[in-house]
């Protein structure tokens, strides 16, 4: 049964499961235009998941073939699996920021074999042990490597400028750091329920209710720009909090009202979080040692072979930073090169 929210004012949202995650699910937004709904994500690609969105739309009054468009906060595959079934069932256009377009005409074009011999070369250079290596020397044919070949958008999302809805106000605001292209959606209509504030948010990842998004590096094996994409994202806090609006529509999780709130917690997590990597950066540390030392939810030990990898590309964002700021710097010669703080 699909679960369907009617937030007023001609939003609702479709509970899309994704299977396997401990997430649960993406809350896609079903927003009403004079030329039929607009979607802002689309969910998992998975049979179940499709099926759960086409019952969702129905219960909503509307069916995929109806759908005018969708917009896309990010190209991670909770978020943007489905757009391509759902335009092949619809017509309908598809937009995200060119950021994140690049990275999904990368997936698509980069062979598997390339792709292994970058984070060979990556995970190489953060520290990581030779047992941790290895498996991807000899990799078993497109094992791990999701939504393999995504839908290319077809239209770009420009910052700042209103999105093609036709009667409704919805703006584009980039906010980089989750991904290089994330974007949040600022409706700006007053509030359906006439809660104060400046209209209303859909979020994405960028600001969850209780869940403090992945912040890693970006995954570019074509691109050797030095990016602070932890940087990125305080920033892109700073900006949404701002924003002021009445009410946060994330894409997981459940709707909430005070985004200022949340933007100051999230900011004093993460300077406390660099706070206690500077402490441990008393002795040089690569970025895979780093890691190992640092607070997650469960022993290092018992942390699985992919996620470890998401852990240290969050250690290098968090090493970025510090550098960034003056608090921490490589240690001259070292290789693989070490961190310690100043
Ligand atoms: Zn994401
Ligand atoms: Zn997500």
């Amino acid at each position: 049964m699909a679960q369907v929210t009617d937030h007023g004012g001609g939003v609702r949202s479709v509970r899309v499961p994704i299977p396997d995650n401990p997430l649960g699910h993406t809350l896609v937004y079903v927003v009403d235009t004079d030329r039929g709904p607009v979607l802002i994500d689309t969910g998992w690609d998975d049979p179940g998941s499709w099926s759960v969105l086409a019952e969702g739309l129905a219960a909503c009054g509307t069916s995929v073939a109806e759908i005018h468009g969708v917009v896309i906060t990010h190209h991670h595959p909770d978020h943007h699996g489905l757009s391509g079934r759902v335009r092949e069932a619809s017509g309908a256009w598809i937009a995200m920021h060119a950021a994140d377009t690049a990275i999904v005409r990368r997936t698509r074009d980069t062979r598997p074999g390339r792709w292994y011999a970058y984070m060979t070369a990556k995970l190489t250079a953060a520290g990581a042990p030779e047992e941790h290596i290895a498996p991807l020397r000899t990799p078993r044919p497109r094992t791990g490597l999701p939504g393999l070949s995504p839908a290319l958008p077809d239209r770009e999302i420009v910052p700042g400028e209103l999105l093609d809805l036709p009667g409704r106000r919805l703006r584009a605001i980039w906010t980089p750091g989750h991904t290089p292209g994330h974007v949040c959606l600022h409706l700006e209509e007053q509030h359906p329920g006439r809660l104060t504030g400046n209209g209303r948010l859909f979020s994405g990842d960028h600001l969850l209710p209780e869940i403090t998004p992945h912040i890693g590096l970006y995954e570019d094996p074509d691109d050797a720009t030095v990016t602070d994409p932890l940087g990125d994202y305080l920033d892109s806090l700073e900006r949404v909090g701002r924003l002021a609006p009445a009410e946060v529509l994330p894409a997981h999780q459940y709707v909430f009202p005070d985004a200022a709130a949340r933007v100051r917690e999230l900011l004093a997590h993460h300077e406390s979080r660099l706070t206690d990597l500077r402490a441990l950066l008393i002795e040089p540390l690569t970025p895979w040692q780093l890691a190992e030392r640092m607070e997650w939810n469960r022993p290092w030990a018992q942390i699985p072979y992919a996620s470890r990898n998401i852990a240290v590309s969050e250690a290098e964002a968090h090493l970025r930073r510090l550098v960034k700021l003056g608090r921490a710097e490589a240690v001259a010669g070292s290789d693989p090169v070490t961190y310690v703080a100043v």
